[in-house]
This record gives C-alpha cells, sequence and structure tokens, in this order.
C-alpha cells in the first residue's frame, strides 16, 4: 500500500481531533515517531525477549487454570501462589521469590527486605546517596524514630552514606570508603526516584556490585528495583545483586495486579523476609489470595508489554518536549533503566497545565481537574494526577510536582502508549495554543 503513511495520519489525525488536537501537532508528532524508529525498535527487541523469558517461566512452572483457584483463610497450599513466586524467581534469576498481596507499597516490599536482612549492631549503606523518601522513616533518619516505632535505628542498626560524584554517577572509592566491619548490607536504588540523577542502568550497576563483592563478599547487595523490572533484558540480580524489590502496581503487576510486592533473590535471604512478612515458623506457608492468582500471574505475562508501551511514550515525551522548548531527563534515544521522565518547565502555570493535560487525557477520572495542594512531607504546594484503574499505579500514566522551581514535572507510565502520545499532545495544545 503506498499510502500508507498517508492513510495512519489521516486516521490520526481524526482520532486526536476528538480531544480538538490541531492537525499540524499530529503531523509533528508522527515526524517525531519517525526520528524515534531505531529507539522504539530497540525497546520492542527487549520487549519480545523478556515476553518469552516470562512465558518460558510459566511453563516451567506449569502453571495451570486449576491454580487460578482462591484460597482463604490460613492460604495453605495454595499452588497458585507457590506457582507465582517459582515464576518471579525465574524471570528475575532468583533462586526464590516472595510475591504477596499483603504488601501494598514499594515501600513496604523494602522494608521488608532490609528487616530480613540487618540485625542490631549492624550497619546499612546507601551507596547512591539518599534512598527514595519514605524510606526515612524506616532507617530512622527522621524523627519517627523518637516514636519508638521500631525503624532500624531503634532496633540499633546503624546508617551511613556514600555520595555520588559531582556527575551525578557512581562512586565505587566513596562506596568502598564507607564499607567497614558492621557493613552488612549495601542499598543500590536503580532509579532515579526524586533525585536529580539518571536511572543506573543494568550495566552501570554491575561494576559497582564487583567491587562492592570484592571489598567484602560476604556484604548483602540489595537492589531497590522499583520501577526498573523488564526495562531491559536483565535485572540486578543477574550482575551479582543477593536481593531485590518492587511493587506490584508498578512494572511487575502489568497494570492487573490489584496490589501486592515482591522480594526477590538468594533462598536463605528470602525465607527470612518470609518470616519477617508472616512469623518465623510460618513463613512462606500461609498468605490467602483471596481469588486473585490470575490477575497476578496475567498482570506478570502482560508486564514486558506494559513496560515496552510505557518506554515507547517515555521516549515519545522526552523528544517531543526537547523539540518544544521543555528540558527533558533522561535524553530521548539513550538506553532507559527506569519508566520515569522528568520535564522541567519554566513556570508554575505550565507545570499545573501540564499535569492536568494528563488528568485530562486518563481513562478514569478523566473529567476532573488535579489543583496544587499541601501534602504531607513536602514543603511546597503539589500538584499531582493520576486516572488509573489502580489507585496510586504510577505504571499507569500518571505525573506529578511540587509547584517551586524548577518546575519540574515527574511523569511515568502508561499502560497504553495512545494514551501517551495524546497527554503530550494534549499538553502543548493546552500551552501553545490556549495561553
Ligand atoms: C515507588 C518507589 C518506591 C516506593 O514505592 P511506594 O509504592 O510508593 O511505596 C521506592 N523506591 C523507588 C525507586 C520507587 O520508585
Amino acid at each position: 500500500m503506498a499510502n500508507i503513511d498517508e492513510y495512519r495520519l489521516d486516521l490520526a489525525k481524526q482520532a486526536y481531533g476528538l480531544w480538538g488536537i490541531n492537525p499540524e501537532l499530529v503531523s509533528a508528532a508522527e515526524k517525531v515517531e519517525y526520528e524515534l524508529q531505531d529507539s522504539f525498535a530497540r525497546i520492542e527487541a527487549n520487549k519480545a525477549y523478556n515476553q518469552l523469558k516470562v512465558l518460558h517461566a510459566m511453563q516451567e512452572a506449569k502453571y495451570a487454570e486449576t491454580d487460578f483457584a482462591a484460597s482463604t483463610g490460613y492460604g495453605y497450599n495454595d499452588s497458585g501462589r507457590e506457582k507465582l513466586e517459582a515464576i518471579y524467581a525465574a524471570a528475575f534469576g532468583a533462586e526464590a521469590a516472595l510475591v504477596r498481596l499483603s504488601i501494598s507499597s514499594g515501600t513496604q516490599a523494602i522494608k521488608t527486605a532490609l528487616y530480613a536482612c540487618l540485625r542490631p549492631g549492624d550497619e546499612m549503606l546507601a551507596a547512591f546517596s539518599k534512598p527514595y523518601d519514605t524510606l526515612d522513616s524506616i532507617i530512622g533518619l527522621d524523627d519517627s524514630d523518637k516514636k519508638d516505632l521500631g525503624s532500624l535505628r531503634d532496633l540499633g542498626v546503624s546508617y551511613a552514606q556514600a555520595e555520588l560524584t559531582a556527575d551525578g554517577l557512581p562512586d565505587i572509592p566513596a562506596i568502598l570508603g564507607k564499607i567497614n566491619e558492621r557493613t552488612k548490607l549495601v542499598h543500590l536504588q536503580r532509579s532515579r526516584g526524586y533525585m536529580r540523577r539518571k536511572a543506573f542502568t543494568i550495566a552501570e550497576l554491575q561494576p559497582v556490585i564487583a567491587a562492592i563483592k570484592a571489598r567484602k563478599p560476604e556484604v548483602i547487595v540489595f537492589v531497590d528495583n522499583c520501577y526498573g523490572e523488564f526495562t531491559e533484558t536483565q535485572e540486578p540480580l543477574e550482575v551479582g545483586a543477593d536481593l531485590i524489590a518492587g511493587s506490584l502496581i508498578k512494572n511487575p503487576g502489568g497494570g492487573l495486579a490489584p496490589c501486592g510486592g515482591y522480594v526477590a533473590g538468594r533462598k536463605d535471604l528470602v525465607e527470612k523476609a518470609h518470616a519477617h512478612l508472616t512469623a518465623p515458623g510460618l513463613g512462606a506457608e500461609v498468605g490467602p489470595t483471596l481469588g486473585y492468582n490470575r490477575n497476578l500471574v496475567q498482570g506478570f505475562y502482560f508486564a514486558p508489554h506494559v513496560v515496552a508501551e510505557c518506554l515507547k511514550g517515555m521516549e515519545f515525551a522526552a523528544l517531543w518536549f526537547d523539540q518544544h522548548g521543555v528540558k527533558s531527563q533522561p535524553q530521548a534515544k539513550g538506553i532507559r533503566s527506569d519508566i520515569v521522565q522528568l520535564l522541567e518547565f519554566n513556570q508554575a502555570e505550565e507545570l499545573i497545565k501540564f499535569c492536568q493535560a494528563i488528568q485530562a487525557a486518563s481513562p478514569i477520572d478523566s473529567h476532573f481537574k488535579p489543583v496544587p495542594w499541601a501534602m504531607p512531607g513536602y514543603d511546597s504546594e503539589v500538584i499531582m494526577a493520576c486516572g488509573a484503574f489502580v489507585q496510586g499505579s504510577s505504571l499507569e500514566l500518571s505525573a506529578d510536582g511540587p509547584i517551586k522551581a524548577p518546575y519540574t514535572a515527574y511523569m511515568q507510565g502508561g499502560l497504553v502508549y495512545e494514551n501517551v502520545k495524546l497527554a503530550v499532545l494534549l499538553a502543548t495544545n493546552d500551552l501553545l495554543h490556549n495561553n
């Protein structure tokens, strides 16, 4: 078909026209997509690899229709839950995995992993500067430890931190300099969190892990893998990490998991994580799945596909905004190791309009308009957009930003590429034409 390009463009103009998007913007979007051909092809290649890796793991586990059955109460002998844990382990290069509905956030999954490993007198070393904000109260960095809530500090676990280089990269000598006889666990964070640094790729994590292991082989290398799963073809355990953790309302839930978290890695450590989550002696044996096994396993099956949709969406947003005078980070066409895109607007008004456009493009709650609001833990007002099927799911298209300079939006997710593209065009339409 000689005119397939015209056909596609015409359909796109009609469809995006439903939102009043200027047809010139739709043509410009096609050009950006054309420029991203190689980048998209790379994302598709990784997706195909990860998709087949997950399918193979499911077949090896002999997942059966009968495994969808709901367990209740103690949840003893839940074959679907046991096989799902085996599937996660195989796909992530782990000896064992814990995958549980009773974990309701990434923070809880990370906490479970840390408490599994650390004992009084031990020290935890954060290798990439301060970890994700929600860990403050777990480590005991804020005044929560005055309340005797059982932070690591309350329990006698000390904390040390190595800073990144001036370029925002891992500083291996600085990390090694902080390792001492008490260092039990080194914490690495793959995704940027709320820091102004890049997500570290598997290739960047590998030499860090190797150097730590060379200095002190018995140290536990833990990686906060939130937002990282399936963005590349390897996971941190495959380059020497001992334990990883993440959230099922991010990448591995595939948009279908209604909640949950996982911890995966060395068998002895995963066993301790089970003991911490349930109770010593109960371990992995309890945990009713209440009929959600199908959502969890189907979500994991879809996860490589959905992550690829997110990555294409973020590539599109990065190059598009770059060409429209909005600074974006990371730049398009590089190797991504998370599903997050930073956008730096010039004024508060633009950041607000952008987040409102994200909300207006959402499949759910599109008729609500987010406004900046005071939030606990923030020193300025914050605007948040998330019109998601699962509350707070950031594998779904979402954005948020504090209303202070530099007016930065953290945008992530998108179950469907076209939805991200719509949000970007809608934001541009509003910023450029309705000002
Ligand atoms: C999202 C995230 C967390 C915490 O997850 P919650 O589900 O918000 O508790 C921790 N670390 C990183 C890098 C994250 O992206």
